[in-house]
């Protein structure tokens, strides 16, 4: 499927019109920042395992009954995708404490969450990501309702589904953020699932294996993203 055109390009993929409306390529670049772009870097291959990792979960997710975005892997680093109207709501289900729930609530990192929290944060870097509720949600007709639900139940559902696929290779998904859109009536999983927005530790050591590497400055980013790839099964 031939890009017609750069539609949005974001701080680590871009998203490329083609001659069908309903579709996108969705690039994934070796860009990798953190603390809302004050961090910035190109990782060499990152592109090319996040689009390959992603695309592995999201069949996953799809062969578990969960609609996504995804069509096709079109090339090492560019996958085809439905054009969603994207909802601007971050959803995040956290297993374990990590990140900050610990800086706003003081609990202690790696508390288990039982059961799990889930929360809303707007999409919105100049605000840094505020976290928001329900009402906030459909007051300012940012979603309704009933996509409030829907994002809700399908959030908890990638969560039956990722958790024992991680716990398999020896890992705890310990949070993860998810990005719903509009498809067709349809609210469907859109953005990625990759280790660049997700938490993941080593069962047995505890040594993290996701994005904390590079907010941290821990190295060996891109080496344990495929690392964790090659326990679920992704073939790089
Ligand atoms: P926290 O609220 O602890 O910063 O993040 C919770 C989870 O959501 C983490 O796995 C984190 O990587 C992910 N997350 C939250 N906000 C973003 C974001 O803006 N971009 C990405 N890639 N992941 C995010």
């Amino acid at each position: 499927m031939e890009k017609t055109g750069v539609l949005y390009a974001g701080k680590a993929k871009t998203v490329h019109t083609t001659a069908d409306e309903n579709l996108m390529v969705l690039e994934f670049r070796n860009d990798t920042t953190a603390f809302d772009g004050e961090k910035m870097e190109a990782l060499q291959n990152k592109g090319r395992v996040n689009n390959l990792f992603n695309a592995f979960v999201m069949k996953k997710l799809q062969a578990a009954g969960i609609e996504t975005h995804l069509v096709d892997v079109l090339s090492d680093h560019e996958s085809l995708v439905r054009n969603l109207k994207m909802l601007p709501v971050e959803c995040v289900v956290r297993n374990r404490a990590a990140g900050s729930i610990v800086r706003r609530l003081g609990v202690e990192e790696g508390a288990e969450m039982n059961p799990p929290i889930f929360e809303f944060f707007l999409k919105n870097d100049a605000l840094h990501d505020p976290m928001i509720n329900e009402y906030h949600i459909e007051t300012f007709g940012w979603a309704t309702k009933d996509d409030i639900a829907q994002m809700k139940e399908l959030t908890f559902k990638v969560n039956e589904v990722l958790k024992s696929l991680f716990a398999a290779g020896d890992l705890i998904l310990v949070d993860y953020k998810l990005e719903f859109g509009l498809f067709e009536g349809r609210v469907l999983l859109g953005d990625e699932f990759s280790p660049d927005g997700c938490r993941l530790w080593d069962a047995n050591t505890m040594e993290k294996m996701d994005k904390d590497r590079f907010r941290q400055g821990l190295g060996s980013v891109v080496e344990s993203y495929m690392e964790v790839g090659r326990r679920i099964g992704v073939e790089f």
